[in-house]
């Protein structure tokens, strides 16, 4: 019958044959058996064994057939193993315990990258668990037969979840890339959860560790990269400035308007972005602005100054200006400024070390926007597990198991 071989071909069964399919209301079930001809497989070593029992009938949801569900239906068998002991076969269609054979995991999840798994489920007439249940196989496969070997720069940033109340630690891998752990919380604990988890793996290979100035996270990362660069990230660096320079705004600004002076409204940006962004409007306020006596426009200029800061080749020479500078912000009599050279002192050393590894989070930005844009997709990421898949799947560059992409 043509639906059988239809299954036998989709399914490329080698072991197994398609006994009969029936139908049960309204959907097509598959009752598979195995071929007396062949040998049973060990699922733990893959090699052969001999029979042990055959457990109870197991279903698995699978890839519908022009719109008509379809069920795999099969008893699987045990057998003893001389390496693994009593074991499960090995059935190509399953992936551990779950429900779904793997064919429909791989067509559920991949529509799961492109849109909402709302969206998924509705398409293909599944709740919206099984479109979970679908991403959760294919990141376990992936992050079971992921390489993890030459792994030499990671990247350590956070992100958050439900409008900045969760924030989640994540672990890139800078030259691939593509994100290696993620984690709840932004503690030391999280970071040594990482560790845990992979650190062992890759200990040896990784030989710099770009991050914010985030205590909690330094003090696990020299804990325990012993031998890794740890370089202070230049795009965080960057922040922290125009954070202080901002505070200056603020703080001139509402003074300013204390008197009815309104100069500094609408300024933010005037100080904020590179000149040679400014629109023409802003060109000309900017011009205006720059003749008058302002403390913001003193922060202005130390920010612009610093901007030279990164095209040293020499650490001795980053290190001499950066000197100079701190002398300049400590005696400008702003505060925030001030702060933030203080800051730059007491970090001084993994600053520096750009200038020995040009390491920052670039790329990591590129993909925490796209995390971004994941957790806005966020039907019921209410969760830090359902959030950590999905961040995985669309970040983690995983492998996904080659047989079932004839159904895509
Ligand atoms: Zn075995």
């Amino acid at each position: 019958m043509l639906v059988e071989s239809i299954v036998r071909k989709t399914l490329g069964l080698k072991r197994h044959c398609v006994e009969r399919v029936r139908d049960e209301k309204g959907k097509l079930a598959v009752y598979l058996s195995l071929d007396k001809r062949c040998k049973l497989i060990c699922s733990g070593c893959h090699e052969r064994a001999s029979g042990y029992d055959r457990l109870s009938v197991r279903r698995w949801k699978h890839v519908p057939l022009w719109g008509i569900p379809v069920e795999l239906v099969y008893a699987p068998r045990r057998v003893e193993c001389r390496e693994c002991g009593v074991k499960v076969e090995e059935i190509l269609w399953a992936h551990g315990k779950s429900p779904l054979s793997i064919f429909l995991s791989v067509v559920l999840a991949t529509w799961a990258k492109l849109v909402a798994w709302q969206v998924v489920g509705r398409v293909f007439g599944f709740h919206w668990n099984t479109v979970r249940k679908a991403v959760r196989d294919l990141v376990e496969y992936g992050l079971k037969h992921r390489d993890l070997t030459g792994v030499a720069c990671i990247g350590i940033d956070e992100i958050s979840r439900r409008k900045g109340h969760v924030y989640h630690t994540q672990v890139y891998d800078l030259t691939t890339p593509r994100l290696l752990w993620s984690g709840e919380d932004r503690k030391s604990e999280t970071l040594e959860k990482f560790f845990k988890e992979l650190g062992k793996r890759i200990r040896d290979t990784v030989d710099a560790v770009c991050c914010d100035m985030w205590a909690p996270y330094i003090e696990v990362i020299k804990k325990r990269f012993p031998n890794a660069l740890l370089v202070f990230d230049k795009f965080h660096i960057v922040r922290h400035l125009m954070e202080a320079v901002d505070t200056v705004r603020k703080e001139e600004a509402r003074k300013l308007k204390d008197k009815g002076i309104e100069l500094l409204k609408d300024t933010k940006y005037i100080w904020l972005k590179n000149p040679w962004n400014l629109t023409d409007n802003q060109r000309v306020r900017f011009s205006e602005l720059e003749k008058v006596n302002l403390k913001t426009h003193r922060a202005y200029l130390l920010k612009e100054a610093f901007r030279k800061f990164w095209d040293y080749i020499s650490p001795a020479w980053a290190h001499k200006y950066l000197c100079h500078r701190f002398w300049w912000a400590t005696h400008s009599r702003l505060e925030p400024m001030r702060d933030f050279v203080w800051m730059i002192r007491e970090h001084q050393e993994e600053i520096l070390n750009y200038f020995h590894m040009r390491i920052t989070n670039a790329t990591v930005e590129g993909l925490n926007n796209k995390a971004k844009v994941i957790s806005h997709r966020a039907y019921g990421y209410r969760t830090a597990e359902t959030f950590k898949l999905a961040l995985y799947h669309g970040l983690g560059n995983l492998p996904e198991p080659q047989l079932a992409h004839r159904f895509l």
